[in-house]
């Protein structure tokens, strides 16, 4: 049986691994194909690439763009991303400076709690162009204002806390046509974590490929309901881990295996896909 892992982090967003860090750790778990899938970049995708071709590993490109629905946020991956794309560069540029704004607002929110963390400490350890509330974190801890990322969370970073800042985010429908415009796949991510069924049906009618069923935090009867839904509305079926690297506990990859199968029909679906989009321009 071969496996793929099709949601994973590495230091181009919030996880910890370099590409070749995760590939290395892909195929220690004896993976067949992995995607990577960092938040709002696909920088790391052309070392990840060349990294699993070294190692006869199959590498889908993509990411994981924030997006919002109704005032729900929610996560698209795309997936089979032409990453030089330009529509797709200039467009995440745009979130990517949102999320640089975001850390001298958040920064400044704990300067006010008395916590005297710098932006700049914070974009030292980020090194991205990506940086989030995990950088943050990772950053009071290293500065010793904070015991560790959980409390960081609990008593700024998340939703409600002092330094929370919320994030201007490109509207589903948007980041739906914006991956099928780089050529890509456009699945809903981790349904079950942000319980945003409600908007699988617009989602649905805006041209979402597919579903993540099987995630780290998706329970066996979670994974099964999406399977449901995927069956439903005639949507893909991806899975993956989600791993961040050593962010918290050991990472996550080759937790969540998913069946090759599936990763055939995504092959199958991008190739249909490309067809019509040729079709279309040949009229
Ligand atoms: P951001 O995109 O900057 O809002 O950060 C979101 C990321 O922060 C998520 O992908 C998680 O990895 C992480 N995160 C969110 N909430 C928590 C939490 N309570 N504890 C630890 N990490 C969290
Ligand atoms: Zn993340
Ligand atoms: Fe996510
Ligand atoms: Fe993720």
């Amino acid at each position: 049986m071969k496996f793929a892992d099709l949601h994973l982090h590495t230091q181009f967003s919030d996880g910890t691994f370099t590409p070749e860090e995760l590939v290395l750790h892909a195929q220690k778990h004896g993976l067949a194909c992995i995607a990577l899938t960092d938040h709002d970049t696909v920088e790391g995708c052309a070392r990840a690439a060349t990294a699993c071709a070294a190692v006869k590993m199959e590498f889908i490109a993509g990411s994981e763009l924030t997006a919002e629905h109704e005032d729900t946020e929610v996560h698209i991956l795309g997936y089979f991303l032409d990453t030089q794309n330009p529509v797709l560069l200039e467009k995440i540029a745009r979130f990517q400076s949102v999320r640089q704004n975001r850390i001298y607002e958040m920064c400044a929110a704990l300067n006010q709690q008395g916590v005297p963390l710098k932006a700049e400490t914070v974009f030292a350890l980020a090194n991205c162009k990506s940086p989030g509330r995990p950088h943050v974190a990772r950053a009071l801890v290293k500065e010793k204002l904070i015991a560790n990322l959980d409390e960081a969370f609990e008593k700024y970073l998340k939703k409600g806390r002092p330094a929370w800042v919320p994030k201007t985010k490109m509207s589903a429908l948007e980041g739906i046509e914006l991956i099928h415009r780089a050529g890509g796949l456009a699945v809903m991510a981790h349904p079950g974590l942000n319980r945003t069924d409600d908007i699988i049906p617009d989602l649905v009618d805006a041209g979402l490929d597919g579903i993540e069923c099987f995630h780290t935090k998706h329970s066996t009867v979670m994974s099964e309901r999406y399977l449901e839904i995927a069956e439903k509305y005639d949507l893909l079926v991806t899975g993956g881990s989600d791993c961040h690297g050593f962010s918290k506990k050991a990472p996550l990859i080759g937790t969540v295996r998913l069946p090759y199968e599936h990763v055939e029909r995504l092959y199958a679906a991008k190739k249909s896909a490309d067809a019509k989009r040729r079709a279309a321009a040949a009229k």
